[in-house]
């Protein structure tokens, strides 16, 4: 057990009054009658302030793909404070950045070969919304602006991101916030997909999507196609086999720019660095954060094709190309808790560990396929879901039931609807693996 107060050399932070802040994505008033916080973390574990240890199971919200405390990252953070602790981005330079993104670049696939830094997932999806339709218009397509999204994607809360994305929910209070967007259906098909290991076999041919769309809008009016290889946050929703490649022609084929937003599957989700890489298809952008710095700094990236940052470069000798960027883009003590953390997934192979340590996930995930009450199961990589079947009119829903539990028992899990989620730390172990599950089973038994 980790000692918060060595860990940060004080004591920790204690809040007076939980009124003053403003939580996000989190039912407030509820939470203030009922609070929990967590004080301190450590390898694959968090824990309370009073005590309880919790086996994380979900890498925080996806990005401790390392584990939590490493002190290779801490120290760089450190030093990097000490060092220069901020730059200015605009017209000036610092070496962070520019070895960030070299080493980004390295290990992107094919000619992904160029990194604008931004701070969260939300910023890199609306950086590369705004780079994809100005790419159009300096190769004078000013006509292409139209951005297609999926429904059940999560690609943030910025005005682009969420308007791009398919969650009810997250629309509904703001009204309809950035025009020129439709949406392909999404690809979960409980009928043909139930139970599914990895990829399912049927539903490629629901790609052809976008041709409807080309038809009803002009492919003349598009300018790209943004989706997450695997849909996290609506409940790992993995594509079938053969739909990636197929909306990978079909985009080709309208001169539609194809996005990925990789913020949850970038740095090994699946056992590569990215999920183009295990899915063997090249998107011309793709989006990341989290994992970027092991969840330690803020940070978000858009890697861009070599095509998309020449056409900007060549477009002027003197002047702004991009009029775009924030004023910690690159920041130095992000850049640092980058390259530590990436020097971590290399130095321990960590990629290549989440692809050994996915059967033993498979299998005990898919243990649950003939519970009573359990609607569905999918799993790729290091991610997977359960699903429940639907809650009776007005009960709550049985994964946030199970979710409820779990924590008490000391596991940490994530319930997205009607679905319990998986995502843990690359550095988890079989037998966490094992006690994940079996805490997960005795509760399920019991509720
Ligand atoms: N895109 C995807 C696929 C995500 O899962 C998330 C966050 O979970 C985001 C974008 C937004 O990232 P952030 O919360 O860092 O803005």
């Amino acid at each position: 057990m980790v000692d918060s107060r060595q860990q940060t050399g004080g004591d920790p932070i204690m809040p007076n009054d939980l009124r003053s802040f403003w939580m996000p994505f989190t039912a407030n008033a509820r939470f203030k009658r009922d609070p929990r916080l967590i004080e301190s973390a450590d390898g694959v574990h968090m824990q309370t302030p009073d005590g309880l240890r919790l086996l994380d199971s979900t890498a925080g919200l996806w990005c401790v793909m390392a584990g939590h405390g490493r002190k290779e990252i801490a120290d760089a953070v450190h030093r990097q404070i000490g060092r220069l602790d901020f730059a200015p981005a605009f017209q000036i330079g610092h070496a962070g950045p520019f070895r960030l993104a070299e080493e980004l670049a390295a290990r992107a696939p094919g000619e992904l070969n160029h990194a604008f830094f931004t701070n969260s997932g939300s910023e890199a999806v609306d950086t590369a919304i705004k780079m994809a339709i100005a790419w159009h218009r300096l190769r004078g397509d000013g006509a292409r602006r139209m951005i297609i999204g999926r429904n059940r994607a999560y690609h943030g809360v910025n005005i682009g991101g969420i308007s791009a994305a398919g969650i009810g929910a997250n629309r509904r209070q703001f009204g309809s916030l950035m025009h020129g967007v439709d949406h392909l259906g999404h690809t979960h098909d409980l009928q043909s997909q139930a139970f599914s290991h990895g990829q399912p076999a049927m539903g490629a041919e629901k790609a052809d999507d976008l041709l409807a769309l080309v038809e009803l809008h002009g492919d003349e009016n598009i300018a790209a196609v943004i989706i997450e290889p695997v849909a996290g946050a609506t409940g790992v929703l993995v594509p079938p086999e053969g739909y990636l490649e197929r909306l990978r022609d079909l985009c080709t084929e309208h001169g539609i720019l194809l996005i990925f937003d990789e913020v949850v599957t970038g740095f090994g989700r699946l056992g590569k660095a990215f999920a183009a890489d295990y899915f063997g298809v090249e998107p011309d952008m793709i989006t990341l954060a989290k994992g970027i710095t092991n969840g330690t700094v803020p940070m978000g990236a858009v890697l861009a094709a070599s095509s998309i940052y020449e056409t900007f470069v060549d477009s002027s000798s003197d002047s702004v190309e991009f009029f775009h960027g924030y004023t910690y883009s690159g920041h130095p003590v992000a850049c640092a808790a980058a390259l530590a953390t990436l020097d971590i997934y290399k130095r321990e192979d960590l990629f290549a560990r989440a692809s050994t340590l996915a059967p033993h996930f498979e299998q005990s995930i898919h243990r649950f396929d003939r519970h009573r009450g359990v609607a569905d199961v999918r799993n790729i990589g290091l991610m997977g879901a359960m699903q429940f079947d639907p809650p009776v009119a007005g009960r709550k829903s049985q994964a946030a039931i199970v979710q409820a539990t779990c924590y008490e028992r000391g596991l940490f899990t994530r319930a997205v609807g009607d679905s319990l989620v998986f995502s843990p730390p690359l550095t988890i172990t079989q037998e966490q693996i094992d006690e994940i599950f079996d805490t997960v089973e005795s509760v399920i038994s019991e509720t």
